[in-house]
């Protein structure tokens, strides 16, 4: 089979701790996306955390806007990324993709608790996953055919929706590589047709 592609936006945020991520989960084939023509030929895209609004502007200001919303394959966000992936978005309101069909509420969880750590058990694997949250966006509603992979507080912190991946914290701040492998899974499955 072929290596899959996966790239990870860069115009703004974590991008190059994804890069890292990636690798470590097992895919050395990475390519940092700043234009439409380096979306082509992707078996996957990353949009990482940051700054929404800042990358928001840089996609619209890149004519990015309508061909991520066409993007084909599997798609993950994380924080920021989680955010652009959004229907709807408040606190305050922005544009966004629409791609995953949630409300998500930026800096949900406060200045009290801007960042801050935790282990939860997840559908994943056995072992918990360390959560690292940073101004973090919380799920205000979720579409209800929605997977829920793991929750915290009581709230829903990793979601899929089809080839639809979101995450309210950073799995590419720790060195576990589990929630990128999983994503890999979907990019594998959508490259042999399952997605
Ligand atoms: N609070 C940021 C925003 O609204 C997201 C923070 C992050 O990605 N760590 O864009």
């Amino acid at each position: 089979m072929n290596r899959p592609l996966v790239g990870v936006l860069a115009l703004q945020g974590d991008f190059a701790r994804h890069q890292e991520a990636l690798e470590r989960a097992g895919c050395p084939n990475v390519r940092l996306v700043r234009t439409r023509a380096q979306l082509e030929g992707l078996d996957g895209l990353i949009l990482p955390g940051g700054e929404s609004s800042t990358i928001l502007k840089l996609l619209r200001i890149e004519g990015l806007m309508e061909p991520l919303r066409q993007f084909p394959a599997p798609i993950f966000g994380t924080c920021a990324g989680m955010i652009l992936l959004a229907r709807e978005v408040s606190n305050p309101g922005q544009e966004s993709l629409g791609l995953l069909d949630a409300h998500v509420r930026r800096n949900g969880y406060g200045a009290q608790r801007e960042s801050f750590e935790a282990q939860e058990p997840s559908s994943l694997g056995s072992s918990p996953l360390p959560l690292v949250f940073i101004r973090a966006p919380w799920i205000e509603e979720l579409a209800p055919e929605s997977e829920v992979l793991c929750t915290s507080g009581g709230r829903p912190v990793l979601v899929r929706q089809g080839r639809v991946l979101a995450a309210s914290f950073h799995p590419e701040l720790t060195d576990d590589p589990t929630v990128h492998a999983y994503f890999l899974r979907m990019v594998a499955e959508s490259m042999n047709g399952g997605l």
